[in-house]
């Protein structure tokens, strides 16, 4: 939509109105930098799998937030975690201890079966934390030589936004016209341990790798991938890095998707749900072999571990570790890919991939692009986000019942057929 003079004089709400969705969209054009290309619906409210818009029309949400809300919409339990927090104390710094510090991390690093935490905000802060905890490790405890560590990725990664993590992503979208680039990264193809074993050399102080590869269309690795890094890595003495920022917090129908193999990484990189929907948390989870390298001053945050995040992170640990949350993305997971599968028999879809309640779904790119195909859904009353190219991502929040979830399945089949 192109900002016309007198939308943008209605945002200001100085005109006579076009629609609110109109003047809302307006607004945003003329005012915000055009860093995304929302979908055009303007939401007002939300609760549970649904969401509401400024005309009162109502959608499920198949996004949720990436992955940020796997509780749904306005959480009874984490909107009256963050309430009780709100009216005691929000922000100390870490200048000060507080009352919500200790359990939360004592809490997290429970459920990851780890010794510590390191609280951060947002993903893309607790990759760049990874980074540095694997650099330090590097050169204190594994002996690299300084300013030599190396970091081994995998190609077609998403690890956030940050001028060191773009200049390890292979998306030239993210990262054309962002240089100069970080060095010290080796970038080795998705699923291939031999290439993997291959870049490992000396100075190799880490892999940091995504259980998942979410942005890149959800795709799964091969069987026994997670695995053999967990197995070279350990025979090589490198650190192995998990981000489960998105795939993490029970989307996968597991507490982590490493799960699926048995698999303990060094790091856990957390993010996005941690926060329920409510506030921005992060965190880096390992062993005190590990994290122990951080010394007072070395790094930090003044938002990172504030009482609110803390209050609000300790209720998803706690959601967390009943394992209903999980069971219910094993389950409802088992019957969206049943559903997605018949409808790819029935000529509809090209190819489906995921684990748990989470999907990605290639569509004919001669039928749709993966945003138009979304344009037909917010048409029917259904909110979901492509990816690149005819790929669109499936992700409720974990909490949507049967009914709602088959109801947006239906949508989609008639916006394919
Ligand atoms: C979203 C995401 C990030 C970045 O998180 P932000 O909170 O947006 O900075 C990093 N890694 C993965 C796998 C993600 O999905």
């Amino acid at each position: 939509m192109t900002t016309t003079p007198d939308a943008a004089t209605d945002a200001r709400g100085t005109g006579t109105a076009a629609t609110a969705t109109e003047r809302e969209i307006a607004a945003a054009e003329e005012y915000s930098a055009h860093n995304y290309h929302p979908l055009p619906v303007v939401v007002a409210s939300a609760e549970g799998a649904w969401v509401t818009d400024v005309e009162g029309r109502r959608y499920v949400d198949l996004l949720a937030g990436y992955s940020a809300l796997n509780f749904g919409h306005n959480n009874p339990r984490l909107i009256a975690a963050a309430k009780a927090q709100l009216e005691r104390v929000t922000l100390t710094s870490r200048a000060f201890h507080h009352d919500r510090f200790g359990a939360f991390c004592r809490a997290l690093a429970e459920l990851c079966g780890k010794d510590m935490v390191l609280p951060m905000n947002t993903g893309a802060e607790a990759v760049e934390t990874a980074v540095k905890t694997a650099r330090k490790w590097g050169y204190q405890v594994k002996g690299i030589p300084d300013g030599q560590a190396r970091i081994v990725v995998a190609a077609g990664n998403f690890h956030g936004r940050t001028t060191t993590i773009v200049s390890f992503s292979t998306d030239p979208e993210a990262r054309d016209g962002f240089g100069p680039y970080t060095p010290g990264f080796d970038i080795v193809p998705y699923g291939d341990l031999a290439a993997l074993e291959a870049a490992f050399g000396d100075d190799t102080a880490a892999v940091l790798v995504e259980p998942i590869q979410g942005e890149a269309g959800v795709l799964v690795p091969p069987p026994g991938y997670l695995a053999g890094v967990r197995r070279l890595t350990a025979e090589r003495g490198v650190l192995m890095m998990a981000d489960e920022i998105q795939s993490g917090l029970g989307r996968t129908g597991r507490t982590f998707a490493c799960d699926h193999e048995d698999v303990v990484p060094d790091l856990y990189v957390l993010g996005k749900a941690l926060g329920g929907g409510v506030v921005p948390v992060s965190a880096v989870v390992g062993s005190r072999d590990v994290l122990g390298v951080f010394r007072p001053g070395e790094h930090g945050s003044t938002f990172g571990g504030n009482p609110l995040a803390c209050a609000v992170g300790l209720e998803v640990v706690a959601m967390l570790s009943t394992g209903e949350y999980q069971r219910r993305a094993a389950e409802l997971g088992a019957h969206l890919h049943e559903e997605l599968a018949a409808m790819a028999t029935d000529g509809l879809l090209v190819r489906v991939r995921g684990r748990g309640l989470w999907a990605g779904v290639d569509v004919d790119p001669a039928r749709f692009t993966g945003r138009e195909l979304t344009e037909a859904l917010l048409e029917r009353g259904v909110l979901a986000k492509d990816t690149h190219g005819s790929t669109i991502r499936l992700a409720p929040p974990l909490t949507i019942s049967k009914a709602d979830l088959d109801w947006s399945l239906t949508r989609l089949r008639d916006a394919l057929t």
